[in-house]
């Protein structure tokens, strides 16, 4: 779509705009979303709670500086508030760090099968996005260095990754913090980071170094993927520079008391942490056992791969049959895999039926 004099900024219409997972099937009466990585035990009731109390007080702009929520972020992760900055979703924190650091001419650097959320931010702010190499899907530090360049401004990395899953160590997150030039940001995306015990998405390294920030989402683990909230750990620089560009109403005041609340009912995503991982654990068993390979995921989502493109395009409407809705990973150039977000015991083993009865035969 292009009109004559009315034009985008140069790189605009090179974007091909975000997919979502789809909501929708073609067949089967209840349909089970697995193709978003959502909660499937929702928000803590005390979130959904102070979400429809915010409702009370609707004519009332937000606070603007998010105080309130900072300080239950600082006290639960062990952060310093005064460094924590709220958005619309972790999206929008990514997109604060392309606006704030990449422009025309500059490169954003991230890995091969990185969340797709990255070049198109790169390429909003009229950057250019670069891809590195992974290796057996796992993100790979010494084919990241390579390419960077005098115009890296951003290296962004999620680990664990979406859509692949897969972690790689601190001490390789590190060696690529130490490593990339001196005008270039690393962004470590933590989108995943509470589903593993005990791992606070590299924080530590954020306090340890001036060119890493971390960015952490409300939509995964605390299911609260429709409030629309996130947040980023940073260097003062860092922050300051991103809050000159930050709107001062961006955050809903229902989403702030939502993720206030989540945040604190510590007991409640600890829960959730078991239960993905008990559930993950048992799926991913049962795919290998029916001829799946699947490597192992620490996030709340497994990536089974199928015999061919065409195989698993095949599977992905014989789910839909069964009202399993998947994410497809041709995309990520992934083709001959699904993503399957772990959903309830229901759900997982309604995955497990249907995909055994797929590698017998059964067809859609
Ligand atoms: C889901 C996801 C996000 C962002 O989610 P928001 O809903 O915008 O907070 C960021 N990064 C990765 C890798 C994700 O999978």
């Amino acid at each position: 779509m292009s009109h004559k004099t009315i034009i985008p900024q140069p790189g605009i219409l090179n974007i091909s705009p975000y997919v979502a997972g789809k909501s929708t099937a073609t067949g089967g009466n209840r349909i089970t979303k697995l193709s978003s990585n959502e909660n499937p035990l929702g928000p803590s009731p005390l979130a959904r709670a102070a979400y429809i109390e915010a409702a009370a007080s609707l004519e009332t702009y937000p606070d603007s500086d998010h105080a309130e929520l900072r300080e239950a972020i600082a006290k639960v992760h062990g952060v310093a508030a005064d460094l924590v900055i709220c958005g619309a979703g972790s999206d929008e924190i990514i997109a604060f760090l392309c606006n704030t650091y990449a422009g025309e001419g500059d490169e954003v650097l991230y890995s091969q099968y990185g969340f797709s959320m990255y070049p198109i931010s790169a390429m909003a702010a009229g950057a250019t996005p670069v891809q590195a190499k992974e290796t057996n899907r796992h993100a790979d530090v010494d084919a990241l260095l390579a390419a960077c360049t005098l115009r890296t401004r951003l290296v962004f990395i999620a680990n664990p990754n979406n859509p692949t899953g897969t972690l790689i160590s601190e001490a390789e997150i590190e060696r690529l913090a130490e490593g990339i030039p001196p005008q270039a940001l690393l962004v470590l995306d933590g989108a995943y980071a509470e589903f593993i015990e005990g791992f606070n998405g590299h924080a530590a390294l954020v306090d340890a170094h001036d060119n890493v920030v971390m960015t952490r989402t409300f939509s995964k683990i605390y299911g609260l993927g429709g409030a629309r909230i996130g947040w980023g750990y940073g260097p003062a620089h860092v922050i300051d520079a991103l809050n000159r560009v930050r709107g001062p109403f961006n955050v809903s005041a229902a989403a702030l008391k939502a993720a206030q609340a989540a945040v604190l009912d510590v007991e409640y995503t600890e829960k959730c942490r078991v239960e993905n991982a008990k559930w993950r654990g048992w799926l991913r068993e049962a795919l290998i056992a029916i001829g799946l390979p699947t490597d192992e995921s620490f996030a709340n989502f497994i990536v089974p791969r199928f015999a061919s493109e065409q195989a698993a395009a095949e599977a992905d409407a014989y789910l839909q049959t069964k009202g399993l809705v998947v994410r497809a990973l041709g995309g990520y150039g992934l083709p001959e895999y699904l993503r399957i977000t772990i959903g309830d015991e229901i759900a997982c083993r309604a995955v497990a039926a249907a995909l055994t009865g797929f590698m017998k035969g059964a067809r859609a």
